[in-house]
């Protein structure tokens, strides 16, 4: 999926659980984390929108392989959790993540959400395409919606 349609998902999430709890830490850094973690997994592609900045990773990575997958997202999660020492903004960081190894999953390529096993979970709505657009559209209107309620 394009990285706007991640990060509109990752907005949409941090929307839904700024509202609805009472987060005991900043809620802008919290919806921070969680779009962090949604734009994470792209450090892979050397195209993506994060991973440009970060070239090197996508030397050692193939796009698609262990970043986008659940014992490397619990790795990374964990690193998070060493660096910030906050458990919210990591469980934010986490749930990030995770929306992005899902709307991935819709995808033809698909996920190998059990790397290194090659198994892969696939989709059929394209990156760019069609699908991701509504998807983009259907997540920044329920985003604004949030926003102005
Ligand atoms: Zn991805």
């Amino acid at each position: 999926m394009m990285f706007i349609t991640h990060i509109s998902l990752g907005l949409l999430l941090g929307l839904i659980i700024v509202k609805s709890t009472a987060l005991p830490v900043s809620q802008s850094l919290f919806i921070g984390a969680i779009i962090l973690g949604s734009l994470f997994p792209d450090i892979d592609s050397a195209t993506s929108f994060i991973g440009k900045r970060m070239k090197l990773v996508s030397l050692f990575f193939k796009h698609r392989g262990a970043i986008h997958s659940l014992p490397v997202m619990a790795a990374c999660t964990m690193l998070f959790f060493i660096i910030t020492g906050n458990a919210y903004y990591t469980m934010a960081f986490l749930l990030g993540y995770l929306s992005h190894l899902l709307i991935d999953s819709l995808t033809p390529m698909g996920v190998a959400w059990m790397w290194p096993s090659k198994k892969r979970i696939r989709g059929a709505l394209r990156t760019t395409g069609i699908f991701d657009f509504l998807l983009l559209l259907f997540f920044t209107a329920l985003d604004l919606a949030l926003i102005v309620a």
